[in-house]
């Protein structure tokens, strides 16, 4: 375990130090300083982000026991470095990885449940759990006790031991074992090895929020939750598009499931009554289209692509040698063939000439974006006498 600067100083953003070091490669450049607040990546909190000088730190990661910062162009101004911290991404990694602490020894205290995994990502924070899914009920009773927790104010402190001093602790999760380890004490509730940062009290954590679980190797459950300003976040954005879903529906906010099940039940039932009644028309259609002489030309008002398609196909069922066939509103125009006349290419010319998007082979071209005025009979002529 490293100790480094931002464990004692969790809150020192801005900062000045010299510069030591600056290596380059592939089109990167390592920046070594004198001293560092940045936190670099490591037991599964990500790295810091913020700026040295006018250079964005696009990471920040220990190399050869030194802390090393990423950028993309050189840091620039002599030997004198100011530093300043992304500030909001670094308490939220306080508040997520201080909440994960919170929630691992609740689990074990409460559930017997230990933690096998934990990630903390840009969107959301996870731990794997050996346990299968947890039920809803569960999940409430789960989200109740953790934010007890948070409202009760206990003190978050931390400090550096003698591993040879570990046996006189009771420490629910273990670390690397080096000659100095870092101990963070939630009174009262969990004490672990960890190199990470913290907020200093659990009324920071302000809020935690189950997000989903999700089954995965091993038998295993992965759940995702959010603490502090992206719990808050969550919950503005749900209540935004919950505020949408109420007005589009014109529904109470607790009908709204129900509404949403219902539509979907409408929208799976016409879309079977639009099935049959479009194999009725196109039989109809078809029967009306079809020409002796083995050609057939139409300006449809309604259907879409795939309708006009099939309609083709059913003409090329019944003999026709060649079907063209035009949708108005939709700009759509297909020709279909037996095989005996050369649509692909005809189908090329007309893309050309209308600049619109498409493509087929010998028995279907389609055409988008054509000229309201299209006459499909006409340019079915115009081709054939090609
Ligand atoms: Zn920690």
């Amino acid at each position: 375990m490293k100790r480094l600067p931002c464990h004692d100083e969790p809150g020192k953003f801005h900062f000045s130090a010299r510069l030591l070091s600056t290596r380059e490669e592939k089109g990167l450049y390592y920046t070594v300083l004198d001293r560092t607040w940045f936190y670099p990546e490591s037991g599964g909190q990500p790295a810091d982000r913020g700026m040295l000088n006018d250079t964005p730190v696009l990471d920040v990661q220990i190399q050869d026991d030194k802390i090393v910062h990423v950028t993309d162009s050189p840091v620039g101004h002599g030997d004198d470095v100011w530093g300043i911290i992304d500030s909001a991404r670094r308490i939220d990694h306080m508040q997520q990885h201080t909440g994960q602490h919170l929630l691992s020894a609740l689990l074990l205290r409460d559930w017997r449940i230990p933690t096998v995994g934990f990630h903390i990502s840009e969107e959301v924070t996870t731990i794997d759990l050996p346990r299968d899914a947890f039920t809803p009920r569960e999940i409430e009773h789960l989200e109740e006790q953790a934010n007890a927790l948070i409202g009760e104010h206990h003190p978050v402190t931390s400090f550096w031991i003698d591993v040879e001093d570990l046996h006189r602790y009771k420490i629910r999760k273990e670390g690397k074992m080096e000659k100095e380890v870092r101990l963070v004490n939630i009174e009262g509730v969990d004490l672990s090895m960890c190199a990470g940062t913290h907020v200093d009290n659990t009324s920071e954590l302000m809020l935690f929020k189950i997000t989903g679980q999700e089954k995965i190797r091993g038998g295993q459950v992965r759940l995702s939750f959010l603490f502090g300003h992206r719990a808050l976040r969550h919950f503005q954005r749900i209540s935004l598009y919950m505020e949408e879903i109420r007005r589009a529906l014109s529904l109470p906010e607790k009908e709204c499931p129900d509404g949403v099940r219902r539509l979907l039940e409408e929208k799976a039932f016409w879309s079977r009554e639009k099935k049959k009644t479009d194999s009725f028309l196109i039989e109809l259609l078809s029967d009306r289209m079809a020409e002796e002489n083995g050609y057939a030309a139409a300006s449809l008002d309604w259907g879409d692509e795939a309708f006009l398609c099939t309609l083709g196909r059913r003409l090329l069922d019944k003999k026709m040698k060649v079907v063209a066939l035009f949708q108005p509103a939709l700009g759509f125009f297909c020709l279909l063939s037996d095989g005996s006349h050369p649509v692909q290419s005809w189908g090329e010319i007309l893309l050309q000439r209308f600049g619109g998007k498409g493509g087929g082979n010998e028995t279907l071209f389609r055409i988008k974006n054509c000229p309201q005025d299209l006459d499909p009979e006409l340019l079915l002529k115009e081709m054939m006498g090609r």
